[in-house]
This record gives structure tokens, sequence and C-alpha cells, in this order.
């Protein structure tokens, strides 16, 4: 689909809109969200089968496109395509041809209205300086605004993507070296970013100031790799050496020299997005040290205490609030049941374009097993709520199961702000809890009872020594944005994230 057209194909609704700021109107359209996962290698003679296996374990980063390039010393190869990774690279010779011992591999989220092969990544470019690919998870807020200024400098873009503005902004650069270049651009660029770039030798790894986006080193025998989750370490068989540290940029170069060094001008206080605990990451990933499934766990547990309920068994929405549920249960002596069986060959609901297809999609993928429902009150345990179109459909199919009582439980708070730095959630408008207080949310997804786990209890679950919930990003939940969104940004979003 042209990132100019609508969600309902209506290509003369031009309209500008900019999803994140209060009080905007209600659009169907989307902001430029890329919500990914990235990997890259340095130094391996398989380097593209290797990002191969590591863009499969991070799948669930990303399901709409997938896309390798490598180098050899002297050339860019590339292959990319719409879909699953193991859908992209079905053929053998697309592999064949991805020849090189560097290699930077991407799966992107779906974000209706910019589904289409065009915008998949990496992005690669010519250039004076020779090839160049990006491969990028997050969002630069302010890219709508620099992709204007270029265009009417008479700056051509192929991508509805903000990555292809950081090429544009690495090829103007006067610097002398293309790291300088990077710098250079990254410099002019705001926003949560993890951001690979390969170019003919060399391989360089980006992490925004304030680490909102993850990024990880490992070593796999002699070689770098970079990954977005460590999970993808333990899948190639890497192992883990640290994070890239916010606002540092690791170029590997010749014979796997690696050098660090930092590329803000001033030092941000470090914010990584707590959603990547709640919902986005794999549990078997570690984040900031700590592991993910144990960190949603202990969300189970403290919510457990903060809002216990009278109930015979407590359940979990599979898959991604398991973790949560068990912990629930375990704190709460309320037996853990499985109660929802889930249909692993059908797609994420949430990213369904309209609302009769995100509810068609989530009968298709969740069945209640009525059996361990009948006559029973219910615990419904899941990560968040954020349109409530789960929560309100989870609550009928558990009582038309049988269920006496439903009390839903949430691990993480109310779910008030759409993200401007690259977790695709619903724009502002259509977030159920909104203007809404708790008991109008459950009044309106229909349980008997409702409570969220707190800010603190939140932040306290991860274990992590930050002095409160300003140890993280959190904007999701209390609308404090840790990058300013430009205040002038509406003039330049078209549909499908487009700069105008
Ligand atoms: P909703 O149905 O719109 O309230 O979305 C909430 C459900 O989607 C929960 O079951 C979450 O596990 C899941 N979810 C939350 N955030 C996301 C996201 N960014 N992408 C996909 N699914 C999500």
């Amino acid at each position: 689909m042209d990132g100019r057209m609508t969600r309902s194909g209506d290509p003369t609704l031009r309209l500008a809109v900019h999803p994140y700021r209060e009080g905007w109107a209600t659009h169907p359209a989307k902001g430029p969200v890329d919500e990914c996962g990235v990997f890259g290698i340095y130094g391996h003679p398989e380097a593209a089968r290797v990002v191969y296996h590591a863009l499969i374990a991070l799948q669930h980063r990303g399901q709409e496109s997938a896309g390798i390039v490598t180098a050899d010393g002297a050339n860019l190869y590339t292959h990319r395509g719409l879909g699953l990774v193991s859908d992209v690279f079905e053929k053998p010779e697309s592999m064949a041809r991805l020849v090189g011992e560097i290699g930077i591999g991407h799966v992107r989220y779906a974000t209706y209205g910019a589904s289409r092969l065009g915008n998949a990544q990496p992005v690669v470019v010519n250039t004076r300086r020779g090839g160049l690919a990006l491969a990028h998870n997050g969002n630069l807020v302010d890219a709508p605004v620099i992709r204007h200024r270029l265009e009417e400098g008479g700056a051509i873009f192929t991508t509805a993507i903000d990555t292809e503005v950081l090429a544009h902004l690495i090829v103007r650069s006067r610097a002398a070296s293309i790291e300088e270049a990077i710098v250079d651009a990254i410099n002019q660029v705001h926003g949560g970013y993890a951001l690979l770039i390969l170019t003919e030798d060399r391989l360089v790894g980006i992490r925004d100031p304030h680490g909102i986006r993850p990024l990880q080193l490992g070593r796999l025998n002699g070689s770098w790799v970079l990954a977005s989750e460590t999970c993808a370490f333990d899948t190639i068989g890497a192992e883990f050496v640290r994070e890239v540290a916010p606002g540092e940029m690791i170029t590997i170069s010749e014979h796997g020299k690696l050098r660090s060094q930092s590329v803000v001008k001033e030092p941000a206080r470090p914010r990584p997005c707590i959603f990547e605990f709640i919902y986005f990451a794999r549990p078997d990933s570690n984040l900031a040290g700590v592991n993910v499934h144990s960190v949603r766990k202990a969300m189970g547990r403290e919510l457990a205490r903060e809002a216990p309920a009278d109930a015979d068994i407590v359940i979990g929405v599979p898959d991604s609030s398991i973790s949560a549920a068990t912990g629930y249960a375990e704190e709460s002596g309320i037996p853990y049941e499985m109660g929802l069986i889930k249909n692993r060959y059908i797609a994420r609901t949430f990213i369904m374009p309209t609302q009769t297809g995100r509810e068609s999609a989530l009968k298709l993928k969740l069945n209640p097993l009525r059996k361990v429902m009948e006559g029973k009150r219910v615990v419904l345990v899941d990560d968040s709520i954020v349109r409530g179109t789960t929560s309100r459909h989870l609550v009928k199919l558990l009582r038309e199961a049988g269920a006496r009582e439903v009390h839903m439980r949430i691990a993480s708070p109310p779910y008030r702000y759409s993200c401007p730095y690259g977790i695709d959630t619903a724009q502002s408008g259509e977030l159920i809890a909104r203007g809404r207080e708790v008991d109008e949310v459950r009044d309106a997804i229909g349980a008997d009872s409702l409570a969220y786990l707190s800010l603190e209890g939140m932040v306290k679950a991860t274990g992590l020594p930050v002095d409160g919930p300003g140890g993280f990003c959190v904007a999701c939940f209390t609308g404090d944005y840790p990058v300013p969104i430009p205040e002038d940004l509406d003039k330049y979003m078209l549909e499908g994230g487009k700069g105008r």
C-alpha cells in the first residue's frame, strides 16, 4: 500500500496528523512508528546464515517484513521482502547471494498504511563514500520536520520511514570519515532508537542518548554481534558481553577491532522503555542485566499484593501474560490454570486495521477451556490494556464458557499516552484508559472487578537500582516524554508517516 493512502484507502484524506500530542483529533492514520528488531555481525564466514537465525529469534519484534544486507569489503548484497523471516528467505538462492563476513538484519513490525516492500529495511543507499545499509528499531520524533527541510532542498525520498532521513543526513555531512558523518547525522535527530549501520567494511551500532530502545553486544567465537535482545545470542550460541550504553556508538572494523565512543553532546539520564519489560521483549531475554520473565513474574506478585481477589483460579492471556499470571497465582495462593488456548497460527490481532477485523481475529486466536472455567470465579491476568479489545472480548468469552465471575488484573498501570519512540500502540484517542477512571474502564470491558499495577509497584518489580519511575521511559503511563516532540510536527506529517 502506498504510504500516502489512508486506512480507508481514500487518498484525498491527506490530513496532517500527530498521534502523540494531547487533544489531537482522532484520525485513522498512523505516524512513522517502527517497532522492530535488529541484528548485526562482524567477522563470520557465514554472516548471512547467522543473521537469518538471529532474525528468527527476534521475529516477535516484527512480522511485516524482513531483510538482510551483507558486505564483503567491496560491495553490499541485499535481500528483503514482506512477511516472516522464513518466508522472505524461503528460496535458497536468496541466502546464497548474501556473501561476505559482515551483515545486518531487520524485522519490521506492521503499522497499517505503511505496509509495502519499499518500507522494508535495511535501507540501502549508494553514496560517494560507498554503499551504506541502515537497520533501525525505534522512532525519530523529528524525522518528518527534517525530511520536509531536505525535500525542500531537492532531496528525493523513496520510502516512508525515518531511517531514510538518517541516510540523507549521513550522505550530506561534510565530515572527513564515515564515522564522523554518522555522528554528525545522529546529532541532528532525536528520539528512541537502536541503529545498525553497515558500510562495505565495517559495522556500526548506536543507541539513543536515553537508551530508550535496547541494544546488546555479544561475541560469537571470534565475531562481534549486536542485537535488540539477548534471546538472539542464545539462539546462535553467542555470549553476551554487555549492553550498548545510552548514547554509545560502537564501530567494528578491520580484523574485528572494536571502538566505542559517546555520540551525545550532553549526557542524558538513562530511561530504558519499561514496555519492553511489560510486553515487547521475549521472556527469555535479559534487559539491563535482568531476565524479562522474572520481572514479569515479580510484576504479577506485586499485583497480587496490591490488588487481591476472592477467586478460584488464575489464568493468563497467552503468551505475554503467562509470566505475570504465574506470579499472581504464587503470591495469592490461588491455583494457576490453563484457561485459554492460543492458536499459534494466527497473526497478532493488535495490528489489524479495523475494530471488526481485530475482534474476529481474536475469536480465531483464543479459545477458553470450558471444563476449567465452569462455575469458577476467575482472575484473568493480562500484561496491558491498550484499546480494550482483548479484555472486552475475553471477559465475554469466559462468561460464555461458564465463568461465574471475572476479575481482570493488569500487570502495568493504565495506558493513557501514545508512544512516539517506537512501540506501536494505538493513538491516544483510541486508548480505553484515556480520560476514563478505572471503574469506567471496568464497566467498558464488562468485568466484575478491574485493577492495574501501580507505577511504583511496576518499577519495584524490575529490581533495578533506579530512583523510581524516572529511571525508565514510562511516558505511555504518565505522559512525561523524555525526548520532546517538536511543536510544529503536525504540519509535516502525512498519512503513513511521510513527511510533507
Ligand atoms: P488491546 O486489545 O488493544 O487492549 O491490547 C492489549 C493486548 O495487546 C494485550 O493482550 C497485550 O498483551 C497486547 N499488546 C499490548 N501492547 C501491544 C503492542 N504494542 N503490540 C501488540 N500487542 C500488544
